[in-house]
């Protein structure tokens, strides 16, 4: 939860007790690897001197990482697998019908996706992992000295199966993940926007294939995202490919030309595309069929604005789902290689009126915030500096029946949040509810921590099933959790505040997930019997129980021969041990008793109206 204070207070760390910890930007196009000297944050070279690492794995007999992969996209497309970020924690069918098109030997599987290579089948976080392992390298030996840990970056909007997916990466590459951090906010901690008291920040991402615009409300020292908003499919690839297009157009080069013409026009533009955000006008040089030409500042700006429009949209809605408006921005921050360009900073300084920050190297900037934040969590920092997460570290659920957990609010959400759910009674006549609010990833109760308990009474005694009851979990930008429950006809409530995060250690954190991680198996095949099993207990007590008030009145003798047949056989089942089974015959018995449950439902609802008018339950 928030407010996890990182360093003992009062133990500020000796200069020669300094640990290593590095930031990284796991980038869809470019990845890169930060580190605190001195105390100040900078990205690290390679042995060439080149700070960014395309993020491209060619797989042969040892995985090469880099330029040197890129060098063989041409002649091994196959085997050199480049944007793997965007298929993390995706299935396959996911991503396909996000149309992302990429042009790899999938292998077919409902599963992670995997990737037939050169070097074999190799998953996402495999790939990843091969990246985040150079970087370690590269950081090791620069700094002369193993990594204690690292911050890793990632999208705000990724969910917490593509959050899993980049941690196991780091643990496969052996590195220790201090923590995972959004990119915006990085972003904004590398312009120590964290230092003010409070603020609503736009932080502007354009980077080689992806367009991202986050707002980032800044309280109390918590960073909270306001609003997410962008175009998976917008980057710096577009502009190549739209200068390419036009130098065709030029020089006369057919639309059908060969693959490796396209590669190298879209070479020649690239090139000429970053010229263009330092000098006037940029030479083109198209050797294979020997045309020289020239593009300038004016036939740029128009090719290129339209693109950038499409830019602005997503910047409008962001701005729109977060109920706010252009002049509610404090601090515009551009991150992204795209975002070099000028034209691309004087748009957006006109959409937000202001200007925006571009003093840190935009692909830098997310890497150098990682850094920083890394830094502290590793302790090098004297005890003032604290810091705040923005994320929960682990699920909080709720126990339901057979001692199984219900997740209510997902780990790695940002805070503040409040999410609800609706629970109903499990027996006839039940007046009170137990709530227990317990935190972790796995599925039973026993294997999570519990952190509070506490009862709704006075719940209007109806047919088990025909109440509604709404729990609501809500953590604070303080790290809090307040859980309250609502029965929704009468409106009795009930309500406790908890800190979940008390006393529980990052490294309590780390057990709890591997854990989980170790018994997911079992855990789910546990589950799904035991909830069987209590589903089979719901049903037949509440099945006695209406039989015994209602059989008779209800039932002709027919009827309740065949229910009693389909009783029995779930009685023999629901003590065993197939699930399957238990599902079927429990599924069976529904559909036997479907006409008497609808009797008597209709009933009880008759017989709680009495001496009410519907008014007065259609006013709650
Ligand atoms: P990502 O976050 O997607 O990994 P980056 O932030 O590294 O990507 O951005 C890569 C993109 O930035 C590429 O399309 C590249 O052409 C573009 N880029 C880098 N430098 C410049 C520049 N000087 N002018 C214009 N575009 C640039
Ligand atoms: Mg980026």
């Amino acid at each position: 939860m928030a407010l996890l204070q990182i360093s003992e207070p009062g133990q500020s760390t000796a200069p020669h007790q300094h640990r290593l910890a590095a930031g990284i930007d796991l980038g869809t196009t470019n990845s890169l690897v930060a580190t605190v000297r001195s105390g100040i944050a900078d990205t690290l070279p390679d042995a060439d001197g080149y700070h960014l690492l395309p993020s491209i794995v060619h797989y042969a007999d040892e995985p090469l990482v880099g330029y040197a992969a890129q060098k063989l996209a041409n002649s091994d497309p196959l085997n050199t697998i480049a944007s793997v970020k965007r298929l993390m924690g995706r299935g396959l069918a996911d991503i396909k019908t996000t149309g992302t098109r990429l042009p790899y030997d999938f292998v077919e599987t409902d599963a992670m996706p995997m990737i037939n290579t050169a070097a074999g089948k190799l998953s996402p976080v495999q790939i990843s992992a091969d990246i985040l392992q150079n970087l370690k390298q590269r950081a090791e030996k620069s700094l002369d000295g193993d990594l204690t840990g690292v911050v890793i970056t990632v999208p705000a909007y990724f969910d917490d199966a593509q959050r899993q997916a980049t941690k196991d990466a780091a643990t496969l590459a052996g590195l220790k993940v201090l923590r995972l951090l959004n990119e915006p906010t990085a972003a904004a901690v590398a312009y120590g926007l964290d230092k003010n008291a409070e603020g609503i920040h736009a932080i502007y991402d354009l980077g080689g294939g992806t367009f991202d615009i986050s707002i980032l409300r800044l309280q109390k020292g918590v960073f909270e995202v306001m609003a997410t908003a962008g175009d998976s499919a917008l980057g710096g690839d577009d502009f190549d490919r739209l200068i390419a297009e036009w130098i065709m157009q030029q020089a006369g080069i057919a639309e059908d030309a060969e693959h490796q013409h396209i590669r190298q026009l879209l070479e020649i533009a690239r090139t000429a595309k970053e010229t263009l955000s330092t000098e006037d006008s940029a030479l083109l040089n198209v050797k294979f069929i020997g045309w020289q030409g020239e593009l300038n500042q004016q036939q740029f700006k128009q090719l290129i604005d339209p693109l950038i429009q499409k830019t602005i949209m997503p910047c409008r809605r962001a701005l729109r789902d977060a109920g706010l408006t252009v002049g509610d921005i404090n601090d515009v921050v551009m991150v992204g290689g795209s975002t070099r360009m000028p034209r691309v900073r004087e748009k957006v300084s006109d959409f937000f009126k202001c200007e925006p920050h571009v003093d840190i190297d935009p692909d830098k900037v997310v890497a150098i915030g990682a850094a920083i934040q890394a830094d502290i969590l590793a302790g090098n920092k004297p005890d003032d500096e604290m810091l705040l997460l923005d994320v929960t570290p682990l699920s909080l659920g709720i126990e339901t029946m057979g001692g199984l957990v219900e997740k209510i609010i997902p780990r790695n959400t940002t805070i503040p949040v409040a999410k609800a759910q609706e629970f109903t009674t499990f027996k006839d006549g039940q007046t009170a509810m137990a709530v227990h609010v317990v935190q972790g990833e796995r599925e039973l109760v026993t294997d999570c921590r519990s952190l509070a308990r506490f009862e709704l009474r006075g719940i209007p005694a109806m047919v088990a099933g025909s109440t509604r009851i709404v729990v609501t979990y809500q953590v604070d930008a303080d790290g809090l959790l307040s859980v309250s429950a609502t029965e929704t006809i009468t409106g009795i409530h009930s309500e406790i505040t908890v800190k979940p995060s008390y006393g529980l250690e990052d490294q309590e954190i780390e057990r709890m997930l591997k854990d989980s991680l170790e018994h997911a198996k079992d855990d789910v095949a546990t589950r799904t019997l035991r909830e069987q099993q209590v589903e089979a207990d719901r049903v037949i007590n509440a099945l006695r129980a209406a039989l015994k008030i209602d059989g008779d009145r209800l039932l002709k003798q027919d009827e309740f021969l065949t229910i009693n047949t389909a009783l029995d056989q779930l009685l023999k089942l629901k003590d065993g041990t197939n699930a399957q089974a238990i599902k079927r015959s429990i599924e069976k018995l529904d559909e036997v008793t479907k006409e008497f449950a609808a009797r008597r439902m209709d009933a009880s609802i008759s017989k709680a109206m009495k001496g009410h008018t519907v008014n007065e339950f259609m006013e709650n």
